[in-house]
């Protein structure tokens, strides 16, 4: 995998120093952002705690990790000669390919020089004298700055199962998103997968390769649909460049932040036939197509039941041994409730004779062992485990660093039930801190890029027009905060999404509040509402 080589921290010593605005977190969303607030002429600091640009790409090099959105669909828009230029290698891109042309990105805009890599931040306190925020790192320095963005990314802290004996294991660990940057060799080992979310489902085919034997440890069995991933077609490619505006601005405007558009039709429009050829067709396009087939996917439970079926009936299909297809067949959620998975291969791989499945629902894992692994039946012997056991997702990286708004006021015990915010971009009590796809706001729930576009233009465009107008502070009002928060769960309400035990909803982190936090309102309702925001002088925030 390509992987551009780190670059050193910009001062090499403890100093801090004071800007326009500091950018916590160097991903695809920071390093838009510093280009952005370079341009309105700010003075700008990045702090990211990886020795690279990438953030939750630079983190997850793990074995297979792939983008499951499509290449022609997961780049900026902004370098306009850039999209012209840039060739994807294949229709899904992996890790490497993602990381390479994020430094590309980097580079050819000379960002490098703004971003201070192996720098955590630990702390962020808002000065109400000076109006401005202090943030501080782990290394000890303190920065001062009047605009604090979070780019902290959604799915950034590592989920790790809290199992007594975790330090007795005598073998290897590793989490999937912090994967070590030289090469894993497996080859020859007893290695167990914990998981089988997104993660564990592209790592689980390639690690059966090269271990010798490897048995995957499954709670829930999730929906996958086949990428089919291969080349990138140059007759497709030339349609999206040479219409790129065109495409682009569908995405802006569409429910998903993707060219494509949801059909507007029910599933219960179509007699069985159609709907099985539509199935069918859906299936042998691959990754998210399917979920745009109806319209009440995701609303109706008899319409998901019929998908869900369909999908089970080709897991039946995939894998020889009827016992273990049934184990993989989900059955305890709506389709697509949890984060759909896109697979390469990981049904077939359960037809490999190394590799083992042991669901783990009603026996669940107790503890690890100096040898492995005991569930509540039964004691396993690994040289490896690896954990694609997910994260804290939505609120954990802004969790992880102690912000204090107005009066001292914690944000972990304002968010002590529950995330709140206005639009996702930001919270009362807490001026001129924004948030990137933060909770509240379409995210994870559509194409990263669009909504990452979208957010980064819309703080950098108030950002410019506080200096402009001379403003000192913007924050939510709290009314405006609290009609957002309740028209978030009214629509989450609607679908099918609030009844899996997901990461969307928190619920896959013991003792944290369930809530599903993503906006589902549609990208292009969202921005819509965002750009009325705006045009109506901020309305909903207090501009002081
Ligand atoms: P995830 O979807 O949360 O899956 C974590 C897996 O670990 C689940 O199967 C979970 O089981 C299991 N698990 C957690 N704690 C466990 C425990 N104590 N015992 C047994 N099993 C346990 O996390 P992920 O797979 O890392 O994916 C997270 C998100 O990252 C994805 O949904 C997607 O948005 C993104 N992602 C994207 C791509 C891509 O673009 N291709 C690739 C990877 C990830 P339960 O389901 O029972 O909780």
């Amino acid at each position: 995998m390509a992987h551009t080589n780190a670059s050193p921290r910009t001062n090499g010593k403890a100093e801090g120093g004071e800007f326009d605005a500091i950018v916590v977190g160097a991903g695809l969303s920071g390093v838009y952002l510093l280009h952005r607030l370079r341009e309105l002429g700010l003075s700008v600091r990045v702090l990211e705690a990886g020795t690279d640009v990438g953030g939750t790409w630079y983190w997850n090099c793990y074995p297979g990790a792939r983008c499951d959105t499509e290449s022609m669909f997961y780049a900026y828009s902004w370098p306009t000669e850039l999209r012209q230029k840039w060739t994807w290698t294949s229709r899904y891109p992996d890790q490497g390919e993602i990381q390479g042309y994020i430094s590309h990105v980097t580079d050819e805009f000379d960002l490098r020089k703004d971003i201070q890599f192996e720098t955590r931040v630990a702390g962020a306190t808002f000065d109400e004298a000076a109006n401005r925020w202090a943030i501080t790192t782990e290394q000890g320095e303190t920065f001062s700055a009047r605009f604090c963005v979070m780019a902290t990314g959604c799915i950034t802290k590592p989920n790790l199962p809290d199992w007594p004996g975790v330090e007795s294991f005598a073998g290897d660990t590793y989490h999937t998103a912090r994967w070590p940057k030289d090469d894993v060799d497996f080859t020859g080992k007893r290695v167990a997968v914990i998981g089988t979310g997104s993660t564990g489902i592209q790592a689980i085919p390639i690690i059966a390769k090269h271990a010798e034997q490897l048995t995957v440890f499954q709670r829930t069995p999730n929906y996958a649909i086949p990428a089919w991933n291969g080349p990138l077609d140059p007759e497709y490619e030339r349609e999206i460049k040479d219409n790129y505006d065109k495409y682009w601005d569908m995405a802006r405007w569409s429910s998903t932040g993707l060219m494509y558009e949801i059909r507007d039709r029910s599933i219960f429009d179509d007699t069985d036939d159609v709907r099985e050829r539509e199935f069918e067709d859906r299936w042998q396009q691959g990754g998210f197509s399917f979920l745009f087939a109806y319209k009440d996917i995701l609303t109706d439970r008899n319409a998901n039941e019929l998908v869900a079926e369909f999908v089970r009936n080709k897991i039946r299909g995939r894998v020889d041994d009827p016992e273990i297809a049934e184990l993989l067949c989900p059955n305890t959620h709506p389709f697509a409730s949890k984060r759909l998975c896109v697979d390469t291969n990981y049904y077939e791989t359960y037809n490999r004779d190394n590799v083992a499945l042991v669901n783990v629902r009603g026996t669940p894992i107790e503890e690890m062992t100096s040898t492995g692994l005991r569930t509540s039946e039964e004691s396993y012997e690994f040289d490896a485990i690896v954990f694609a056991t997910g994260f804290d997702s939505m609120t954990g990286a802004l969790f992880n660093i102690d912000i204090s708004g107005r009066s001292g006021e914690k944000l972990k015990e304002k968010w002590a039930d529950g995330p709140r915010t206005y639009l996702g971009l930001g919270t009362a009590g807490f001026p001129n801190l924004f948030t990137i796809t933060g909770p509240g706001s379409p995210s994870v729930i559509s194409n990263m890029m669009t909504s990452i576009e979208q957010h980064v233009d819309w703080v950098s465009d108030c950002i410019e027009h506080l200096v402009r107008e001379g403003m000192q502070t913007i924050e939510p009002r709290v009314d405006a905060e609290d009609d957002w928060v309740e028209h978030v769960n009214e629509v989450a309400n609607t679908t099918l999404f609030p009844e899996a035990d997901s990461w969307y909803t928190g619920a896959n982190v013991p003792g944290k509040p369930r809530i599903f936090t993503p906006y589902v309102g549609g990208v292009g309702t969202y921005r819509k509402k965002c750009d009325e925001v705006a045009a109506n002088g901020y309305e909903g925030f207090v501009l002081a």
